[in-house]
């Protein structure tokens, strides 16, 4: 076995990982990326199929990224955002101010629930003006969490018992706080002990909703599904009823267009702007969760050839007009560089926290690498790259060409959902597409499907039975190919070693 990954097996513990399974086979060690390649310590290429858990924009090594974080490096690497500002990160809030709200159409309407047609005019002055910047996914809930907690309480009276509702099936990271909105009893339940209460509301699981009256079809099950968004309706008494307790919502924590670790599900559209509406007219804070959908990643707005950057929409609310009270944002804000993360809030959010030194307002949370020059320098050259007219063609031809490939997948009986939005795709594993019998999760048919893509040269990650395909935006046709000729390989050999 290779040196680098002996000394891996005996010393490194992996996250979301069974580390006996993973002591009994040579691990892949990276020694080197370029564009959607990955190379291992014996020179053999992988395709970055899902953009190192969906935290790469551009590819890897890319020149612009590379010269940004080195010009800084001549500079400084760090200096503490406790005490002292800095230039790149002040440049970066700038920016990530600028492209969280310069979509805002007032002239946009949307289907209110139940039918009704209203003027969208939920965020008027709710534009987002401030960034708390941290290090990952986890710690930017953290933080949207504690503010949403702490404003409430600071706007309703200190007596009050601020309370969260999030989805079913919610992930939004591996913090107490991230952990207590998230409903993934696997990953949650042995530390429910430690846990503050938070309520959850089914999520628009179409593909496996008990309300969707439809038969399977050989399609995404969004588009044939048959229902009166009784979705909807739970979530409208879910907030009724906590009203009725006396203590409304404080917040509502979402990920919007589509859920990630849930298993990729996606929501149908206009479900985002039907809830968030609900959940403002009971006064709770929307919560956006854009750790994974953040960048891009749910597809740029028109499929049309000759888009121009204008047009397009970088945060997957926007997409629905939904401007949040707190957006989160990680994994991508660097390109998939540096870790590096970014909770933005109002103006009224911040100034909830205004006052006297002595009165002691301060939001006392922080940590080390705050505002690090070298993942602001990362970030910044990341929203250059992205709001450039040929990365907006680039990002729609490769949607479109995902959207073409996967639709290869329906011949295999055991695809049972495709779901796309954008440039994230999940394809669901199941026994039969006829009856949508699932796979137990201990036949690990999702971690198998990997496997044997590996073998053909090409890393992803199940969720569960959800085999995700998330591309860099450099990825060629050829390589998209290949990842998904790959993936229908792997669903093959499932085939014969299930014996189904
Ligand atoms: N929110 C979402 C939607 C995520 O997908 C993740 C990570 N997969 C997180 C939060 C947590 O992010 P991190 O792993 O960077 O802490």
């Amino acid at each position: 076995m290779n040196k680098l990954a002996q000394l891996d097996q005996r010393y490194v513990w992996h996250p979301f990982t069974q580390m006996r399974d993973w002591l009994r086979r040579e691990p892949i060690v990276i020694t080197s990326g370029q564009g959607a390649v990955l190379r291992d310590v014996h020179g053999k290429e992988y395709l970055d199929a899902n953009s190192s858990i969906w935290t790469n924009l551009h590819g890897h090594r890319h020149p612009k990224i590379n010269t940004a974080i080195t010009r800084q490096l001549k500079k400084i690497s760090h200096s503490s955002a406790l005490g002292f500002a800095n230039e790149p990160a002040s440049l970066l809030a700038a920016r990530l101010v600028g492209i969280a709200n310069d979509i805002y159409d007032s002239r946009f309407t949307i289907d209110a629930p139940h039918g009704k047609t209203t003027r969208k005019s939920s965020f008027v002055n709710r534009k987002l003006e401030k960034v708390f910047f941290s290090d990952d996914g986890s710690t930017a809930l953290e933080v949207a969490l504690k503010l949403a907690y702490e404003f409430t309480r600071r706007t309703r009276g200190p007596k009050s018992k601020p309370r969260f509702l999030s989805l079913a099936g919610a992930y939004h990271g591996d913090t107490i706080g991230a952990v207590s909105l998230g409903h993934v009893d696997l990953f949650h339940k042995a530390y429910g002990g430690m846990l503050f209460a938070t309520d959850k509301v089914m999520s628009p699981y179409c593909y496996r909703c008990p309300f969707n009256q439809a038969k399977p079809e050989r399609n995404d099950s969004r588009n044939y599904r048959k229902c009166h968004w009784e979705c909807v309706g739970l979530v409208e008494k879910k907030f009724a009823a906590q009203k009725k307790k006396g203590n409304p919502y404080a917040g509502f924590v979402f990920e919007p267009l589509m859920q990630g670790a849930a298993g990729m599900i996606p929501q149908p559209s206009g479900w985002l702007a039907q809830v968030t509406q609900i959940a403002r007219a009971h006064g709770a804070l929307l919560i956006a969760d854009e750790v994974m959908t953040g960048f891009g990643r749910t597809g740029v707005r028109s499929q049309k050839s000759g888009v121009s950057s204008k047009q397009d929409f970088l945060f997957a609310s926007l997409h629905e007009n939904v401007q949040p009270d707190f957006l989160c944002v990680a994994k991508g804000l660097t390109g998939g560089y540096l870790p590096m993360a970014a909770t933005l809030t109002t103006q009224r959010v911040f100034d909830a926290f205004l006052g006297e030194y002595e009165e002691f307002k301060t939001f006392f949370h922080g940590h080390s690498f705050t505002g690090n020059q070298l993942g602001a320098a990362a970030a910044l050259a990341s929203l250059d790259l992205l709001v450039t007219k040929t990365s907006v063609r680039q990002r729609t031809k490769l949607q479109q060409q995902l959207h073409d490939e996967l639709q290869t997948l329906w011949a295999l009986p055991q695809v049972g959902d495709i779901r796309q939005v954008g440039l994230v795709a999940g394809v669901e594993l199941v026994k039969d597409w006829r009856t949508r019998a699932p796979f137990a999760l201990r036949e690990r048919a999702g971690i198998r499907v990997c496997e044997a893509m590996a073998k053909r040269g090409v890393l992803t990650r199940p969720v569960g039975n959800v085999i995700v395909l998330m591309p860099p935006y450099c990825t060629t046709p050829k390589q998209l190919r290949q990842m998904v000729a790959a993936l229908a390989e792997g669903v093959k050999e499932l085939k014969y070693s299930t014996g189904i």
